[in-house]
């Protein structure tokens, strides 16, 4: 008989299958976009409403390179560990929980950008790997800026604690986009 936690772990284990382990989680890169529309929001109109949304996604697929450049200092282990509690409990809650309610809360005004914010995880994890059984196009090139850019950054990606460099940026994003 299959117990409850066995089944838990073959649904994330079945998303992880498809998924690279270097990489932000969705939840960080819904609440960046959504930041990153929110202060569109104030500048003046300027521009044509499809230049700024055109700008808004732009700006969150680079932002999307940007938080996977970085992710090497947050928990981020190499592989999935399944057995491990803390590992299990932090991706049903922050990884899938989470990133669900906020694209439900935010979806009316902000799917599209949320859409945007996680394209080059949709374009290698879901349409190439999933759908055509094919390697990652984009996130190779995001190894390539990290290596070039930002080998400085301390490799925390087995270190537990680290899921808080994670969630200060969360936790500031999302309340800068509660008071803005
Ligand atoms: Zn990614």
């Amino acid at each position: 008989m299959i117990r409850n936690h066995d089944a838990a772990s073959s649904i994330l284990a079945i998303g992880f299958k498809f998924q690279g382990m270097k990489q932000m989680q969705m939840s960080t890169h819904f609440l960046i976009g959504i930041l990153i529309a929110k202060l569109f929001s104030y500048i003046p109109p300027t521009f044509p409403i499809a230049v700024t949304i055109i700008l808004i996604a732009v700006l969150a697929v680079i932002a999307h390179y940007l938080l996977d450049c970085i992710a090497i200092s947050t928990y981020h282990p190499y592989k999935a560990h399944w057995d491990d509690n803390f590992f299990k409990i932090f991706h049903i809650l922050y990884t899938y929980g989470l990133s669900v309610f906020i694209f439900i809360w935010f979806f009316k005004d902000y799917w599209w950008v949320m859409l945007f914010s996680i394209l080059p995880d949709i374009i290698d994890w879901y349409i190439l790997r999933l759908i055509f059984h094919k390697e990652a196009l984009v996130h190779p090139s995001i190894d390539r800026v990290r290596d070039a850019l930002f080998s400085w950054l301390p490799d925390l990606k087995e270190k537990k604690w680290a899921i808080i460099n994670e969630f200060i940026l969360a936790g500031a994003s999302g309340i800068s986009i509660i008071l803005l």
